[in-house]
């Protein structure tokens, strides 16, 4: 019987001329399917031979079905060769989330995960993440710890804020605030200010999922603190302002201020949160970007808690952030759905070794995001100049490049309206179109993203670092020179050792 089984194992090149594996040899080396399916073929006959399968007329249940002569053991065998293939190619094949080199320009790109971290935040994590750590233990007094005491000092610092919180991102905190302040009670905002950001973060649903009832003033482009003030009544538990973030409103336009909120949440008693989206640490205008507002005014003028982002302009992990007032956050910690938003040590590490870049000087040299809008558009010049002739050097028979002004922006819905000013390269294929070109770089080894415009390929070196240039450059090399491209491990580990060594 178990001869008959055995028989049923086709041979490796039969295996080879199936669908599954035709398919896998489009992304991997042919060898290395022939090697997996050896591998697999000998492992089932092991099986087979040492009785871990039934006989063919055997009805017992066998992985869940049930084999039923030859025919049906020929079947079965296969399947169970394609199962197998399929799990070892998930668990040898290239991670399925990978680094990619960013070379649009958007600085804070959140489909391509936001602020990379800064070299002392990975060392934090690394640090913390091999080891056990002190998350929840007091080490002076030898005792359980709170989780929350984590950065706690360091926020205070820069925000001015008496105590924080950090949740799992903006969102969470923004939900958080809502849920413990107003549920069951009314929320006042301004139309003008019911946005919607990225990735479906409505402020309305997540006022109605926190139980919280929104109240609605003034109109889409004006919005008076008289307005606010009429709208107080007994159910009143929060006054929220929002960051308009992704999109502004010109022309005939009014808002109440901050401190026009903040002196009404004094005269009435009623709290006033404000979601400042990204919002900075530092003073960032001297880079052209003068519409972020800084955490610390908020907090000066008197708005009681705010919360915003880890991984926008703060240049640091996925986080949110509730500042404010002690008594306050107090509360945010006492409610249950805080188990539920809290982040790990992972977050704390990296949190804790960036907010320790700043101030400002410290931040440009260190933190990616910001050193990333610091760059003026001289050093990106000559950065261009020297890429583009190092490219026409070696490619200019099949690449026409050129250079030209352009403009960089800071994303993820942040400072909408400012763009800095660059050098884009502008790649024009002789042979490839540019989307063609782009679907090349983007299967590279290290997946290139870039701008497509007008049948060319557009590289905006303000978010390549210096040694990502290598990366472009071999893609670009290994495209016209027709070599191997796609799933090769060995390549990849190469280049992205190198790499790392030029990072750390
Ligand atoms: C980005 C943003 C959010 C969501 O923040 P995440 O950290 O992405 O969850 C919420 N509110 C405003 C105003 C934002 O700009």
């Amino acid at each position: 019987m178990s001869g008959e089984l055995l028989r049923s194992i086709p041979s490796i090149d039969h295996l080879l001329a199936s669908e599954s594996a035709v398919r896998l040899t489009n992304d991997f080396n042919r060898d290395r399917v022939r090697n997996m399916l050896r591998e697999i073929s000998d492992q089932l006959r092991k099986e087979i031979n040492s009785g871990m399968w039934p006989g063919i007329d055997d009805n017992r249940q066998n992985h869940g079905a049930t084999i039923r002569g030859t025919e049906a053991a020929v079947d079965y065998i296969r399947a169970e060769i394609d199962r197998r293939l399929e799990r070892q190619v998930a668990l040898t094949s290239d991670p399925v989330l990978r680094r990619v080199v960013n070379a649009t320009g958007v600085i804070i790109h959140t489909n391509l995960g936001r602020a990379p971290f800064a070299k002392a935040a990975v060392a934090a994590m690394a640090e913390v993440a091999s080891h056990y750590s002190n998350l929840e233990y007091d080490l002076t007094q030898g005792v359980r710890g709170r989780r929350e005491s984590h950065c706690q000092k360091l926020l205070s610092y820069l925000t001015g804020g008496e105590a924080a919180v950090v949740t799992n991102n903006n969102a969470a905190a923004v939900l958080l605030v809502l849920n413990t302040y107003a549920e069951g009670g009314e929320v006042i905002v301004s139309r003008g200010e019911l946005v919607e950001i990225g990735g479906g973060f409505r402020i309305p649903e997540v006022m109605e999922k926190s139980g919280a009832r929104l109240r609605e003033v003034g109109t889409t482009n004006r919005t008076r603190i008289e307005d606010y003030e009429r709208a107080i009544n007994t159910e009143t538990r929060l006054l929220l302002r929002v960051h308009p973030s992704n999109f502004r409103v010109t022309g005939f336009v009014k808002r109440p201020t901050v401190d026009e909120l903040a002196n009404l949440s004094r005269r009435t008693g009623i709290p006033v949160f404000e979601d400042l989206g990204s919002g900075c640490l530092v003073d960032i205008s001297k880079y052209g970007v003068t519409d972020e507002p800084v955490i610390a005014q908020s907090i000066r003028a008197g708005i009681s808690i705010v919360s915003f982002s880890g991984d926008k302009m703060l240049g640091g992990p996925q986080a949110g952030v509730v500042v404010g007032r002690q008594a306050m956050i107090e509360r945010l910690r006492a409610n249950p759905l805080m188990r539920a938003l809290r982040v790990d040590k992972i977050t704390y590490a990296a949190l804790e070794a960036t907010l320790k870049l700043y101030d400002l000087e410290k931040a440009e040299a260190e933190v990616p995001v910001i050193r990333d809008m610091a760059a003026t558009v001289d050093y990106l010049r000559r950065r261009a100049i020297l890429f583009a002739e190092r490219i026409s050097t070696a490619l200019g028979d099949t690449i026409e490049i050129t250079l030209e002004e352009g403009e960089s922006v800071i994303g993820a819905g942040s400072a909408p309206q400012v763009t800095l000013p660059t050098v884009l390269l502008a790649l024009k294929d002789k042979v490839l179109s540019a989307a063609s070109l782009h679907k090349k770089l983007r299967s590279h080894v290290i997946p290139i993203i870039v701008r497509t415009e007008r049948d060319r390929i557009l590289i905006d070196l303000r978010t390549v670092e210096k040694e990502e240039e290598e990366v472009i450059f071999e893609a670009l090399l290994s495209i016209h020179r027709a070599e191997p491209e796609g799933n090769n491990p060995e390549r990849y580990t190469d280049i992205a050792r190198g790499i790392n060594d030029n990072l750390m």
